[in-house]
């Protein structure tokens, strides 16, 4: 059994869906597809969330029209059929009406889950009704009857595994089946998700935890991980061949082609994974493996909005457990650090989120002179024991011209050196790693 992927691009257009039910119906395995919203339907249920929560119920309604409208034309071109037509404008009926009831309901973080679920919904049954005038036999899986984390956010494997293998074993005779990424119920039974770009989180906790896949494909709007951020630099290339390790990094230090978490289940049970463009189904892609396939620097990647926080303390000098203290009030808050460096008076450290950083502060004052600069991007050179390449750090800082590195964090692991600068130099450092890293203008 396979687990194939598809993004919001590769479903956001009628014709995009006719073009993925001829790759799924290809394979000769059994497929569980993984379907995002359309492109563009997550963003503008994120601004009804908010137009609700504001109170601004007329913003709202006007969204929530302009969306319905995009549907109501999206189905005349995807299906033809007068029986199939009707059944899907049944669907686009049934998910807008809950979305203009929501509008009479008082907002809560709950509610504002259901109307981000919407998008997910909304494709794959759509999907399935093209499937259905096709005559292509399948069987939708409510991503909601078995995908689910717990009080921490966590996924729950044990719990996930033996409900999806029990609806498997109940239709085995199927060979095809469609289910939502994305969503997923919380400990509370409410309907929630797996945050912004989840859908690769729950393409591989299927394919990794659940079901043991022979592969898990991700297909999206590109030919696989480039060697740097296509949206930022011009001349960028794919990157053939990776170990989870690298793909993780880079997943989680900026490369938006995969959520920050997708790789671990993967990793954890050993499936492979292959990133492949729909619109350009021959290209090779890049595997991403136990192997890394080749040594050396493979791509840079850019995670933007990171906070830097300096603490200077005399007290710090040649004593032992000031570190931990540290540590321990960004664990009270439940607060990832990314990168840390040490000098005998003064500790570094970097977090992504403003969530909790005014009592973190307030904690951390006794420990000495806190600091704190905002705007700040961390830079990942990553590839395969790159520690240990020749030259590397003189090739690293050889290409970069004039801009000002806060911090360096090489080391902690053969995949990885990161840099930490400021916001307004990334693009110019983006494009000098191109160009002295891998020889691209
Ligand atoms: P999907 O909707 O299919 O999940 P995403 O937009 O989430 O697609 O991810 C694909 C996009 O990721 C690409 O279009 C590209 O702009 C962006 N991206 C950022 N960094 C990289 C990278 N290193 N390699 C490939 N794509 C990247
Ligand atoms: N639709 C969700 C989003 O836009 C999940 C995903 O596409 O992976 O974030
Ligand atoms: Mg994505």
């Amino acid at each position: 059994m396979k687990v194939m992927k598809f993004g919001g691009t590769s479903v956001g257009k009628p014709e995009r869906m006719h073009h993925i039910a001829g790759l799924v119906t290809k394979e000769s395995e059994p497929v569980i597809v993984v379907l995002s919203a359309l492109s563009g339907t997550t963003n503008a249920l994120v601004e009804i969330g908010d137009f609700i929560a504001r109170g601004d119920r007329n913003g709202a309604r006007q969204a929530i029209d302009k969306l319905e409208a995009h549907y109501q034309s999206f189905i005349k071109e995807l299906v033809k059929k007068e029986a199939t037509l009707a059944k899907a404008k049944a669907i686009i009926a049934e998910h807008f009406e809950f979305l203009n009831i929501i509008l009479k309901i008082s907002f809560s973080e709950a509610l504002s889950k259901d109307i981000l679920a919407q998008g997910e919904l909304l494709s794959t049954k759509l999907f399935c009704t093209y499937l259905e005038e096709m005559g292509i036999d399948h069987m939708l899986l409510p991503a909601l009857e078995f995908m689910s984390i717990d009080n921490y956010d966590e996924p729950q494997i044990g719990s996930i595994k033996v409900k999806l293998t029990q609806i498997l074993q109940q239709n085995k005779e199927k060979k095809l089946f469609v289910t939502q990424g994305y969503i997923c119920r919380n400990a509370r039974g409410e309907v929630d998700n797996l945050k912004r770009g989840g859908s690769d989180y729950s393409a591989s906790l299927i394919a990794a935890a659940a079901i043991g896949a022979s592969v898990c494909e991700i297909w999206t709007d590109i030919d696989g991980m480039h060697n740097n951020d296509p949206r930022v630099v011009k001349k960028t290339v794919p990157v053939e061949q990776m170990c989870f390790a690298e793909a993780a990094e880079l997943a989680y230090f900026g490369a938006k082609i995969l959520h920050p978490a997708s790789i671990w289940p993967a990793q954890t049970y050993k499936i492979p994974v292959r990133l492949l463009n729909t619109m350009q189904p021959e290209a090779k892609g890049t595997l991403i493996t136990e192997e890394a396939g080749s040594v050396g620097v493979k791509a840079v990647a850019a995670k933007d909005n990171i906070i830097a926080i300096r603490i200077k303390s005399s007290r710090m000098l040649l004593a032992y457990g000031f570190l931990r203290k540290i540590f321990e009030v960004f664990e009270k808050y439940r607060t990832p650090i990314d990168m840390i460096t040490t000098s005998e008076v003064a500790v570094s450290l970097t977090i992504d989120s403003e969530a909790n950083l005014k009592d973190i502060l307030k904690e951390l004052e006794p420990f000495g002179t806190v600091e704190v600069d905002r705007d700040q991007v961390i830079i990942s050179v990553v590839g395969n024991e790159i520690a240990q390449t020749e030259d590397i750090i003189k090739k690293l800082f050889g290409s970069i011209v004039n801009i000002p590195v806060r911090m360096v964090s090489y080391g902690g692991s053969p995949h990885n050196i990161s840099l930490l600068i400021a916001a307004a130099n990334k693009k110019q450092i983006l494009q000098q790693l191109n160009k002295g890293m891998f020889g691209l203008e």
